[in-house]
Order: structure tokens, then C-alpha cells, then sequence
């Protein structure tokens, strides 16, 4: 029997740069050696978007065309909805019991995601949000997964998870996995603007569908060295954002990309028209394959149908034994 990953993304939005590098890529290259079960987590996404339902269920659709258009193949993956895996819910709740409010709180990117989300949480964040690390736990789990390809952001996400993890097993018996992450090629991919996360709740993506003139408009856009006013002035590639980029792009030339700008002989308009070239080429398979899936929704619909189903009878296993384990096996 293969060993297990599972992984996934919160229907939130389109998927971008930040998540191919730093989570879908390793996906797509393991899903022959996994057995691979990528979960598109509304269950998760409502924790933050619970006023805005119609929003999550459209991006079920856009998330999993999106796995689709990188290489994530239905005949070796399973990609199935979260909500529709009841034994989920149920795991959360067995969990709840086995982590403290003081564990939550300690959560770091918990800690980050709050603050930046003032407006929704006002004077008090939600149960639901603050222990999301506990259903993500209960994600991972119910499939038995050895293994979690994810961005840096992730790490305390899936430490939680080994703790709840150790803490079942000690008490009820040894049946859990204990998860490793693994991060991918850029753990945590800057976005345009400079800061440090690309990410879709900060308007700095290129998304994985993007046409090539939003890419060229977006990246012309991207913040570089506030040095270097004119074209001849000598730049601080390793401050600018638009070579950041170009190490991922532009791989062959970028040590000559950064010596033109040092000396002063490259303009930062050429620079971007090549970094947004660059980009567009990179992506022309996966937005091929998008526009594919985009024709075909019926297609994406079957595909979700037949791994929620396959998803459904692996979680309905795991909770069987759970639940005996529990004295809950009525
Ligand atoms: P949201 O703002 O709604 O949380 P997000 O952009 O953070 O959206 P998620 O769906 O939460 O995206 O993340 C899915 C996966 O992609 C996770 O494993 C996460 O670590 C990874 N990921 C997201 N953004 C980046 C990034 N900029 N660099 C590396 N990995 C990323
Ligand atoms: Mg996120």
C-alpha cells in the first residue's frame, strides 16, 4: 500500500504563483509515489468567509480547475469537498477535547491571520476560527496521511496536528498518523507589492489562469529598488522585488540581469516587460489546460463527485476505529 498525502487549499479564491510554489508543485510531482487526497477545504474557508457562502461555493469550482490545470491528475488523485466528509465534523469534535484555548492563542500564523482580519473580528475572534487548526487536524488525520506538502505558513498548523495526534494515541490507543510537512521550492513566495505573502486576501497574486495581459499589467505594477529613479541609475537587485522574480523565471540569465542593473544599464520597464514574458510562457500550459476545464464544468463536477465518494468510504474507515477506540462504537 502507498503511503498517504493529503493537502489542499481553501476555496477563497484563484490560486497563484504562492501557492504553486510553494504547495502545488510538489503535489503534482508526488501524486505517483502518494496516494494523494487533495482536499478543497469550504468548511475551512466559511471560518473567515461565513458571511459570503455564495463566494466559497464558486471557488470550489475555480480551486479545483485550478489543481486540474497544474497536473493534479483525477485518475491518481483523489480531490474531494470537505463538507461533504461528515466524519470530519465528527473528528473536530473528538479533538476539541484534547487541545487548550491557550494552544490556539499560541498558534503564529493563527496569531497573523487575526490581526490582518480586524474588520471581520472586531472585538473578539470566532470559536469556529480560533480553532480551525483543530478541523485542519482532524483533515489530515481521517485519511491517514504520512505526508503534507504545504507553505511555510502552514508549519504551526501541521505541529498542532502531531500534538493532537500524540495526545489520542497516548489516551485512546496508538491508531492516528503522525503527519510530516513537507515545504515546497519557495516556502513563502513574496507577493507583488513587496510584502511578505503572496496571497489571495492581499490583492498582490498572479493567478495560475491569468490572461497574459493581466500578467504584463500586474507585474509592470510590481514594486522595485525606491533607489534607482532612472534608468541609468545603479540598482539593489537583492532589494528588488521584480528580480526576486526573475530568479524564479528567468533562471539561465539572472546573474547577467543583476550585474546589468548594478552597473546602471538596465531599466527597470525592460526589466519588468521581460519578467512578465517570462511568466507568460511559464503559465501558457496550466492556463491551457484551465481554459480546458473552464469549457467543461460537467467534467470538474464528475471529477468531484467521484473523489468525494472515494474520500467518503477511506474517512468512514478511520472513524469506525476511532470510535471503537472511544467506546463510542454503539
Ligand atoms: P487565504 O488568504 O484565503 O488564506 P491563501 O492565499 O493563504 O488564501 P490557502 O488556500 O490558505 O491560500 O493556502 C493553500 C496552500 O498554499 C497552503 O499550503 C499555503 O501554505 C500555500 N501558500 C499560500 N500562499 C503561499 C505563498 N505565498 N507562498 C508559499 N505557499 C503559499
Ligand atoms: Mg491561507
Amino acid at each position: 500500500m502507498k503511503k498517504r498525502i493529503l493537502t489542499g487549499d481553501r476555496p477563497t479564491g484563484p490560486l497563484h504563483l504562492g501557492h504553486y510554489f510553494g504547495a502545488l508543485k510538489d503535489r503534482v510531482a508526488l501524486q505517483d509515489e502518494y496516494d494523494t487526497f487533495v482536499i478543497i477545504a469550504d468548511v475551512q474557508a466559511l471560518t473567515d468567509n461565513f458571511n459570503d457562502p455564495k463566494k466559497v461555493r464558486d471557488n470550489v469550482y475555480q480551486v479545483t480547475m485550478d489543481n486540474l490545470a497544474v497536473g493534479i491528475d483525477p485518475e491518481k488523485s483523489t480531490i474531494f469537498i470537505q463538507s461533504m466528509i461528515p466524519q470530519i465534523a465528527e473528528l473536530t469534535i473528538f479533538y476539541a477535547n484534547l487541545v487548550t484555548i491557550a494552544r490556539l492563542q499560541r498558534n503564529p500564523t493563527v496569531k497573523e491571520e487575526i490581526a490582518q482580519k480586524k474588520e471581520l473580528f472586531k472585538e473578539s475572534v470566532t470559536y469556529g476560527f480560533l480553532g480551525y487548526p483543530i478541523s485542519q487536524a482532524a483533515d489530515i488525520t481521517v485519511f491517514g496521511a504520512h505526508l503534507v506538502p504545504v507553505g511555510e505558513d502552514q508549519l504551526p498548523q501541521i505541529e498542532q496536528t502531531r500534538e493532537i495526534v500524540r495526545k489520542f494515541n497516548h489516551i485512546y490507543g496508538a491508531i492516528l498518523v503522525e503527519p510530516e510537512p513537507k515545504i515546497g521550492e519557495v516556502p513563502r513566495l513574496k507577493g507583488l507589492d513587496g510584502s511578505a505573502k503572496m496571497s489571495k486576501s492581499l490583492n498582490n497574486t498572479i493567478d495560475l489562469g491569468d490572461e497574459p495581459e493581466t500578467i504584463s499589467k500586474k507585474v509592470m505594477k510590481a514594486i522595485t529598488d525606491p533607489a534607482k529613479v532612472r534608468l541609468n541609475d545603479a540598482g539593489h537587485p537583492e532589494v528588488c522585488c521584480v528580480f526576486y522574480y526573475h530568479k524564479l523565471f528567468s533562471k539561465d540569465v539572472c546573474t547577467g540581469i543583476s550585474e546589468e542593473c548594478k552597473k546602471g544599464d538596465r531599466g527597470c520597464v525592460q526589466c519588468k516587460k521581460e519578467l512578465a514574458k517570462n511568466i507568460i510562457e511559464y503559465l501558457t500550459p496550466i492556463r491551457e489546460r484551465r481554459r480546458y476545464y473552464e469549457a467543461r464544468p460537467k467534467e470538474v463536477e464528475e471529477i468531484l463527485r467521484v473523489g468525494t465518494r472515494r474520500a467518503y468510504e477511506a474517512a468512514a474507515i478511520t472513524l469506525q476505529q476511532v470510535k471503537e477506540k472511544m467506546f463510542l462504537d454503539y
